[in-house]
């Protein structure tokens, strides 16, 4: 695999569901890999990248962007209430919102700052215990209640449960955003944006089928 493959695989797949090339947006997760293939990807005119933990991504796309010029940086990692702030001075995009205290934090940095990244609601759309995310049952109410905060709400994101089938949960975010009047749909990791496409993905995170395998310290 790797990135040329990756946007071949993407391709296809908009073809096969009857979509419109380049419909889908390609976000190359490179959190926790070595610089020189974050690089490389850059050196091959790569420009969406998402990125897990807020300190990580300061140590390296300062610098990447003094030297490449603008990046679009997604937050796409869960979003501690505390570091919101640097968030918003980084990401172009946030796609990690799953609680009220932190769409109340963000509205009330954006009122300050007259800016806000473009937000997407996660859904917890397996309802598992461990994971981020609004209930399926709590969404519409959630997303009312940003909208009444002015937030800039682009969509939904999912990560359906490991080792589940992932289409009915693609199939389900869908349908949440559809009767949200919400457009975004954040879904599809490296095994599944296939899948992710067919069922209406506007942005696909696709991190070790680009760079590799994550080594972790
Ligand atoms: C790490 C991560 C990805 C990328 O996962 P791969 O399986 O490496 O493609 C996508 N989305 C989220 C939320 C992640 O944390």
């Amino acid at each position: 695999m790797g990135l040329p493959d990756i946007t071949a695989a993407i391709a296809a797949a908009e073809s096969a569901a009857g979509r419109a090339a380049g419909s889908t947006q390609l976000i190359a997760v490179s959190k926790v890999q070595p610089l020189d293939r974050v690089v490389s990807v850059l050196n091959a005119g790569h420009r969406l990248f998402g990125e897990n933990y807020v300190q990580e991504a300061f140590a390296k796309w300062p610098d990447l962007r003094a030297q490449f010029g603008p990046v679009s940086v997604h937050m796409i990692g869960p979003l501690q209430t505390n570091k919101a702030k640097q968030a918003m001075a980084l990401f172009d995009a946030i796609h990690s919102v799953d609680r009220p205290s932190l769409a109340e934090k963000l509205a009330r940095l954006a009122q300050d700052q007259g800016t806000c990244p473009k937000l997407f609601v996660q859904v917890n759309t397996g309802v598992e215990p461990q994971k981020a995310g609004v209930l399926p049952d709590a969404l519409d109410s959630f997303v009312a209640t940003a909208r009444a905060m002015d937030l800039p709400l682009e969509g939904l994101m999912c990560i359906p449960p490991e080792g589940a089938d992932p289409a009915p949960h693609f199939a389900m975010l869908r349908a949440m955003a559809a009767r949200n009047g919400l457009s975004g749909l954040s879904m599809g990791m490296s095994s599944d944006f296939a899948t992710a496409i067919a069922h209406g993905a506007t942005h696909v995170r696709v991190g070790s089928a680009i760079f590799g395998d994550r080594i972790y310290a």
